[in-house]
């Protein structure tokens, strides 16, 4: 392997909180935690709700959103990653309520903008977890 070749992204490390999340990840389908008390959703996934401290339970998600805000990435020394420049990290405004940040893929990064939709859609990096990203939907 030469010193310039692409290595994979790095995977998730698993634990119990997040465990489950990465398991649907794997099967296509995108789940968050709903608060048993509150009826919060939230993202990342915690052992209680970060509002009220009440239990969770996990729900199937829209894997919907819109565009919060973004940035162009043009320089990234990791073998991981530059062979990807250019490329975009955002964050991402779920319809339940979550902010995460992701990558939007699947188009030049020039095609992005504030409050675009986008929709998810999973890149393997593991046997356990596969990273949610997200596709503009088409106008
Ligand atoms: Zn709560």
């Amino acid at each position: 392997m030469s010193p310039s070749d692409p290595k994979p992204r790095p995977a998730p490390v698993l634990d119990s909180d997040s465990e489950e999340f990465w398991k649907a990840t794997t099967e296509g389908r995108f789940v968050l935690q709903r608060c048993q008390d509150c009826d919060r959703f939230q993202y990342y996934p915690r052992a209680r709700c970060a509002h009220c401290l009440g239990p969770v339970e996990w729900v199937e998600a829209s894997g919907r959103g819109t565009v919060y805000s973004f940035t162009v990435i043009h320089q990234n020394f990791s073998r991981a990653f530059r062979h990807l420049i250019p490329y975009v990290v955002a964050l991402v405004d779920l319809e339940e309520g979550p902010r995460l940040m992701t990558n939007v893929v699947g188009c030049e990064p020039g095609e992005v903008s504030i409050g675009a939709s986008v929709h998810v859609r999973f890149e393997p990096v593991s046997d356990e977890a596969a990273l949610p990203m997200f596709e503009l939907d088409q106008p």
